[in-house]
C-alpha cells in the first residue's frame, strides 16, 4: 500500500515538476486556487489522514474477531466441560445428573459429535430408545462418527430383535470398513443367530484375522458340528465332523456325533479311538455310552470296555460313576458299592441313588433300599443335565444355540442344584454383551 503511495506521490512531483504555475481544483461551486507547494501538502495530509482511517478500521475488526473468537472459545471449553461432565454421570449411570446437564446445553452445542454422543448415551441410559436412535443417525450423518453412529443404530436394532435392519447396517458399515471388528463381531453374532453356519464362519476367519480371539478354534468346530448337521453327503459329514473333533478334541457332543458316523461307515476302530481320546481329556457319559453299547451287549463285556476307559481318568468323579453304574449293570457289588457309597456323599444325584437301591433290591436288602429311597426323596439333586449358562434353559440333549436366549455355545452340563459349573474345559462366550436399548 505504502508502495503504491510513493509511486502515486513521486509520479505527481514529476508531473508538477513538469507543469509550473498554480493548481486550479473546480468542485462543485468551489475553486481552490493553490501553487504546487500547497496542493502537495493538502494532498499528502489527505492521504495521510485516509491511512490513518483505513488502519483504524481494520484494527477494529481485528479486535472485534479477537473478541468474538475469545467469547466462542469460552462458550466451547463450557460446553466441552459440561459434557465431560455429562458423559461422567452417564459413566456413573447417573441418569438424573446426565438429563440435569443435557438440558442445560442448548441446541447448538448437541449437534458436535460430542454433544451428540452424550445425548445418545443419555438417551441409551434413560432407556429413550427414540431419542437414542435420532442422536445415533445424526452421528451416522457425520464422516468422522459415521461408524459410531452406525454402530449404534445396529446395537439398536440387535436389542430389538430386529435382525434384518440390523444386518443390513451392519453389511452397510463393512462396504465402508471392511476391517471394523465391531461390524465383524456383530455379523458374526447375527449369522449365528440366524443359524447361516457357513457364512459366519467365514466372518469368525476374518475376525480371527483381525484380532486374538479366544477360543476361536473351539468356535470354528461348533460351527462345522453345526454344518455337519446339514451336509448333503455322508463323506461331507465326516469331513467336518473330523475337523471339528481335531480343533475341539475335548468336546463330547463332537466327538460322539464323529464316532457315530465313523460306526455309519463301518470305522468303528477309529470311532472307539476318537471316542477314548476325548473321554480321557474330558469324561462324559454320552461317550462312554456309544463306546461301550456298541461294542457288546453282554453286561460283563460292557463293564470290561468301561474298566479300559475308567482306568484313563479314575480320578474324574464323571469317570467313577459312569464305572459304577456298569458294574451294577453286571451286578458287580463288590465293585459298585465302594465306589457308588463314596460318591453319594459328595455328588448325591438321583441317578446314583438309583443305583444304589437297585443293588439293594437286587441283594434282598429290603430295608437299606427303603432307607434309600426315603434320603433319595428327600436330599437327591437333579441328574446333571445341559443348562443354558445365560437364561438357565435346561435340555437331555446339548445345544450349539439356546432355543430359549438363542445364546451361542452356552450350555453347560451340570445338575441344575449344583453351585459348581461343571462346564466342559475351554467352554466360553465368544460374543461380547451388546445389549443397546
Ligand atoms: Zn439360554
Amino acid at each position: 500500500m505504502i508502495k503504491v503511495l510513493l509511486v502515486i506521490f513521486v509520479g505527481l512531483l514529476v508531473w508538477l515538476s513538469q507543469s509550473p504555475g498554480q493548481v486550479e481544483i473546480n468542485w462543485f461551486d468551489y475553486n481552490v486556487i493553490l501553487t504546487p507547494q500547497w496542493f502537495l501538502i493538502l494532498l499528502a495530509t489527505c492521504t495521510l489522514t485516509l491511512y490513518v482511517l483505513i488502519s483504524l478500521k481494520f484494527r477494529w475488526q481485528l479486535l472485534r474477531a479477537k473478541w468474538s473468537f475469545k467469547k466462542q472459545m469460552k462458550k466451547s471449553q463450557r460446553t466441552e466441560d459440561l459434557i465431560l461432565e455429562g458423559l461422567a454421570a452417564v459413566a456413573s449411570r447417573d441418569v438424573l445428573g446426565a438429563k440435569k446437564i443435557l438440558s442445560k446445553l442448548d441446541e447448538s452445542q448437541c449437534q458436535t459429535p460430542f454433544g451428540l454422543v452424550f445425548a445418545a448415551q443419555t438417551a441409551m441410559l434413560s432407556h429413550d430408545v427414540h431419542g437414542a436412535e435420532n442422536a445415533f443417525k445424526k452421528l451416522a450423518d457425520i464422516p468422522q462418527t459415521q461408524l459410531m453412529g452406525l454402530r449404534g443404530l445396529a446395537m439398536q436394532k440387535v436389542a430389538q430383535g430386529q435382525t434384518a435392519l440390523a444386518h443390513s447396517l451392519v453389511e452397510s458399515t463393512l462396504e465402508k470398513n471392511p476391517k471394523s471388528p465391531w461390524a465383524l463381531q456383530t455379523a458374526f453374532e447375527l449369522e449365528v443367530r440366524g443359524r447361516s453356519w457357513a457364512k459366519a464362519l467365514i466372518t469368525l476367519k476374518k475376525l480371527s484375522r483381525l484380532q486374538e480371539l479366544s477360543h476361536v478354534d473351539r468356535t470354528k468346530a461348533l460351527l462345522m458340528f453345526e454344518l455337519a448337521m446339514t451336509a448333503p453327503t455322508p463323506k461331507e459329514v465326516l469331513k467336518l465332523l473330523s475337523q471339528a473333533h481335531t480343533l475341539a478334541p475335548s468336546h463330547g457332543p463332537i466327538a460322539t456325533a464323529y464316532a457315530q458316523a465313523l460306526m455309519k461307515d463301518k470305522q468303528d476302530k477309529k470311532a472307539r479311538r476318537v471316542l477314548a481320546h476325548c473321554w480321557a481329556l474330558a469324561p462324559h457319559p454320552m461317550l462312554a455310552d456309544v463306546y461301550i453299547e456298541n461294542a457288546s451287549f453282554d453286561p460283563l463285556k460292557q463293564f470290561s470296555h468301561m474298566q479300559d476307559l475308567y482306568q484313563k481318568v479314575p480320578e474324574s468323579w464323571i469317570s467313577q460313576m459312569v464305572y459304577a453304574h456298569y458294574a451294577i449293570k453286571a451286578q458287580l457289588w463288590g465293585i459298585a458299592r465302594p465306589q457308588l457309597e463314596a460318591l453319594v456323599k459328595e455328588k448325591p444325584f438321583k441317578s446314583i441313588f438309583a443305583d444304589l437301591i437297585h443293588m439293594e433290591d437286587a441283594l434282598g436288602h429290603v430295608a437299606q433300599m427303603r432307607a434309600l429311597m426315603a434320603t433319595s426323596a428327600e436330599h437327591a439333586l437333579p441328574n446333571p443335565a445341559w443348562h443354558c449358562m445365560s437364561c438357565g434353559h435346561t435340555s437331555e440333549a446339548w445345544f450349539t444355540l439356546c432355543p430359549q436366549c438363542e445364546g451361542f455355545d452356552t450350555s453347560a452340563w451340570q445338575s441344575s442344584s449344583m453351585h459348581s459349573v461343571l462346564r466342559t474345559p475351554d467352554q466360553h462366550l465368544l460374543l461380547p454383551e451388546t445389549a443397546v436399548n
